[in-house]
């Protein structure tokens, strides 16, 4: 272990952050840099494996109380006052600690406050995105589209002032909010998310969980701006055994009703862990879904479906035709896509589901739901030609057909694992990504003096 550096590694706490903020924590340790890890109170309590060995894992309270839903506004609040106060204090302490003091701090890019107390207190920070460098710089530049007039963003018409997408990048790809409206003056959610980045991109640099295969000429972009770029992912690939802190229950039975079913004849649906949909829109899928006659693995997470029970859902989808569907709470989704039963996975194209599914050669049918997803389902359907993007349509015809048709699909499934081989090279010993993590190390060594 170097013992003269020490890294505070900070996620924003929510599943899709923790994951990634943690293959990277390990990705440190395997180097030899000693980390801590910092999680909030809550989610420490819930946590449902045990960490990762030789992490030190601390907690900060987020002051909300375990039973608070924790929706986005009031959580970035509650972070931003009770988590940043009691993150400063915490910083100190372990920046002045006579015993291997901290010397450099990871934080998500999703928190400003995770930078600058650090940068004020003259410890180097770097900002972590769990986004894809994509979903990033559509995200940044979204307050000169809308100074732009690019407008409005439900068009079909190709956006021109975002680097590196000219030529596929239409308006309605764009980072989005929670609806998809006309929306002339720009969602107040993304433009928040894009002040926030704003803010985290003045960062000493930037680490993106993507390779340069998938995404080079966004990151030679971002590359040329003032912070230094780093791309270290799949991170998730460099082990079969990856990191992860799971904050809900896995149902490992699912894995074997998995085993009972055909090669590639089982279609896995998830939405990830915050979208939530409609009943109408609940019905429109399971109607789809039982009409393409395939088998279906759906996760469904307590409270995922407005107005309805779990019970209720799994009620629904067993009754639909042929039975065929299984609903889980919370699925190993890493093993599930890896089974040879799955032949494609319908998703929300969330970033971390969307490299699970490239790891895999998995082919994809992209619904998104919101921010970054809109930009990820593009590149996958346009660029990557790894699966098909739904977009906005949520109807039973087009859920079929889609469905069908990348099941079926030869070009789709040979682009995907295309991609995969890709990947496996990126992330083995001298690949790109290994080669940016090295680099990455040494940037921090260097640092830390
Ligand atoms: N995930 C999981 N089991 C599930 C659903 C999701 O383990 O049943 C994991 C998934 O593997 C991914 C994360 O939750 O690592 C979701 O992250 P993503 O960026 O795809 O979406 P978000 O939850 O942030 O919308």
């Amino acid at each position: 272990m170097d013992a003269e550096v020490h890294v505070l590694v900070f996620p924003w706490p929510r599943q899709g952050h923790i994951n990634p903020m943690l293959q990277f924590a390990t990705a440190l340790v395997d180097a030899g840099v000693q980390v801590t890890f910092l999680h909030t109170e809550h989610n420490l309590r819930r946590l449902a494996q045990a960490s990762p060995p030789h992490l030190r894992l601390l907690s900060i309270p987020d002051g909300l109380p375990d039973d608070h839903p924790r929706g986005f506004l009031d959580f970035m609040e509650a972070m931003c006052t009770t988590g940043s106060t009691a993150y400063h204090a915490l910083l100190l302490s372990l920046v002045s600690a006579s015993d291997a003091p901290v010397t450099c701090v990871v934080a998500d890019g999703t928190m400003p406050f995770a930078i600058e107390i650090p940068q004020e207190l003259g410890i180097p920070a770097l900002s972590f995105v769990t986004h894809s460098a994509c979903s990033y710089l559509a995200l940044l530049s979204m307050p000169k589209l809308v100074e732009l007039g690019e407008t409005p963003f439900t068009a079909d018409d190709l956006v021109s002032s975002v680097p590196g997408m000219e030529g596929f990048l239409r308006r309605r790809d764009l980072p989005r909010g929670l609806y998809c409206t006309d929306q002339g003056d720009g969602d107040p959610l993304v433009l928040k998310f894009a002040e926030v980045i704003g803010r985290t991109s003045k960062a000493c640099a930037l680490i993106f969980n993507t390779a340069a295969s998938m995404e080079r000429p966004v990151l030679a972009h971002l590359a040329s701006g003032t912070s230094d770029v780093f791309a270290v992912g799949p991170l998730h690939a460099r082990s079969s055994s990856a990191a992860s802190a799971s904050l809900w229950r896995e149902d490992d039975g699912c894995m074997a009703w998995l085993d009972g079913h055909e090669d590639r004849s089982v279609v896995y649906v998830s939405m990830g862990s915050l979208a939530v949909i409609t009943h109408e829109q609940f019905t429109e899928f399971l109607s789809g879904l039982a009409a393409t006659g395939y088998a279906f693995l759906w996760v469904l997470r307590p409270g995922m479906v407005q107005l309805a029970s779990s019970a209720l859902l799994r009620e629904a989808v067993g009754a639909a035709e042929g039975g065929k569907g299984r609903v889980v709470e919370w699925a190993p989704q890493r093993d599930v896509l890896r089974h040879r039963a799955v032949g494609c996975f319908l998703t929300h194209a969330g970033w971390n589901s969307t490299l699970e599914c490239a790891v895999e050669g998995m082919p994809m049918v992209c619904w998104p739901f919101f921010v970054d997803q809109q930009t990820n389902s593009r590149f996958v359907g346009a660029v990557w030609k790894t699966g098909l993007d739904m977009k906005d349509v949520c109807e039973r015809g087009v859920v079929e057909r889609t469905v069908r048709e990348v099941m079926a699909s030869d070009e789709i499934k040979a682009a995907a694992q295309a991609m995969a081989q890709q990947l496996k090279h990126d992330v083995a010993e001298a690949g790109s990504s290994s080669s940016e993590l090295e680099r990455l190390v040494r940037f921090i060594r260097e640092l830390s003096i």
